[in-house]
């Protein structure tokens, strides 16, 4: 017998928010389809109308896009000149109204729901319902104590608003879905969903709740936690690469420990069956440490790209320099930031001549007594052929050596004169990069200073 062909759907809410788990939800749909090749539907669960605005799909679309979780399956889209244009997709609830109120009208006229109030309501069954979780296991469902009085629920309103649970499951029936893989917040609702689909005369589709991401602290992250949000990372200049890498291993484990694993192999191994049952902590530790590795091993034009880009969103035009200059500096930064966030304040000296001194470090190193060292050095430097780096420290040394003092008590304040900051690329190199000229005018600026 041939094998089912696995179809899967991340069928997100537009709130106006991609929350992490959200995003994870999907990553696991899609390695599961990749895996099998299946097919992954997105669907916009876009019922509620007083909710959602363009602005809450974007969101979701471009948090999509950006961790490369693109989906296969939808109608074109109708923006034929846009960036997206040929793209598939994706569903909206919205636009299928006709499908839920077919199957509306089939309950109603089989007798399994019926209208109350203005509403139509399904008859649930009384006895308990068995799910089969592929990740939860064996889950029976009796009807609580205040199910008892009244069962049934709602799934059209008054207003012929159809609810979620009706469009939900009509659309995973419609669609074809033999898997649905969602969170664990939604396990409560499964005995519905598997009422709903034996009303309509199918088997459901197999189930894997997925377990909840919890803060570092093990409270439930809720969407104002820190790093709840997908934007954050996309605005504070992490890599999807990473943060995909760093979601695969929230619940899902390649059992040999290991942490930094090329994508083609986890679709390779991911299964249904070792997705993990407990709750996963979000460990922002293990997700800096993989962006670290991540970003030491881009290649140079994508590292210049993003570069470019995170000073450019910190007022910092690097258009204005020479490009070798450029891709000069960003060399001396690449393995030593690991968020692009992070670098205007690490090599933003590069791109402006108004540099500000950290005070304390001025405080502490602009002292009259390292005055007429500096200034003896600055000669130094002026002199100094090559200007290069090894030139530079060779001249620094020496100069360190006639006055009498060790090299770091000029390594600090020609630092701070140059930078403005007491840390940042290696202090040769970057005056290399600056080059003589500015180097000098800036230790001449600073010296003015003091
Ligand atoms: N719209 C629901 C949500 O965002 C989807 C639940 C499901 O995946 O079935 O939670």
């Amino acid at each position: 017998m041939a094998a089912m062909k696995v179809r899967v759907r991340f069928a997100p809410s537009p709130t106006g928010f991609l929350h992490i788990g959200g995003a994870r939800t999907a990553l696991f749909n899609w390695l599961y389809a990749r895996h099998t090749g299946g097919t992954f539907i997105l669907r916009i669960e876009d019922t509620d109308a007083a909710r959602n605005t363009q602005q809450a799909v974007e969101v979701i679309l471009q948090g999509l896009r950006w961790l490369g979780l693109y989906w296969d399956e939808g109608p074109l889209t109708s923006d034929a000149t846009g960036p997206y244009k040929g793209e598939r997709g994706p569903y909206f609830q919205s636009q299928r109204r006709e499908f839920y109120q077919r199957r509306v009208e089939a309950l109603l006229a089989r007798g399994l729901a019926y209208e109350h109030e203005g509403a139509v309501k399904f008859r649930m069954p009384r006895e308990p319902i068995t799910i089969h979780d592929l990740v939860v296991g064996e889950v029976v469902r009796k009807l609580t104590d205040r199910e008892e009085l009244d069962p049934d629920f709602v799934i059209q309103r008054s207003d012929g608003q159809p609810v979620f649970h009706l469009t939900n499951v009509v659309d995973d029936l419609e669609m074809g879905i033999t898997h649905v893989i969602r969170g664990e917040d939604h396990l409560s609702n499964t005995a519905k969903h598997i009422a709903l689909f034996r009303a309509f005369g199918v088997e459901p589709p197999k189930y894997a709740h997925i377990p909840l991401i919890l803060n570092p602290d093990g409270t439930k992250m809720s969407k104002r936690d820190r790093g709840a949000s997908l934007t954050t990372y996309m605005e504070e200049g992490f890599l999807p690469e990473a943060l995909v890498n760093y979601l695969c291993l929230l619940g899902w484990s390649p059992k040999d420990n290991r942490e930094k694993i090329p994508l083609a192999e986890v679709i390779e191994r991911f299964d249904l069956s070792q997705i993990l049952r407990h709750n996963a902590r979000f460990d922002f530790e293990k997700l800096l440490w993989l962006q670290g590795e991540y970003c030491r091993e881009l290649p140079d034009d994508r590292f210049y790209e993003l570069s470019v880009h995170a000073l450019a969103k910190a007022g910092i035009d690097t258009n204005r320099f020479d490009l070798r200059y450029v891709k000069a500096a960003l060399d001396t930064c690449k393995g030593k930031i690991k968020v692009f966030s992070e670098l205007p304040a690490y090599g933003g000296f590069y791109f402006r001549d108004d540099i500000t001194y950290d005070p304390e470090a001025a405080k502490q190193h602009f002292t009259p007594e390292n005055k007429p060292r500096l200034q003896k050095l600055r000669d130094a430097f002026a002199r100094a052929e090559p200007f290069d780096a090894p030139t530079l420290e060779a001249t620094l040394k020496a100069t360190a050596a006639e006055l009498g003092v060790k090299p770091a008590v000029l390594v600090h304040p020609v630092r701070l004169a140059c930078t403005g900051r007491t840390a940042g690329p290696s202090l040769y190199h970057l005056m290399e990069v600056l080059g003589r000229e500015k180097t000098l005018q800036r230790l001449d600026r600073a010296l003015a200073t003091f």
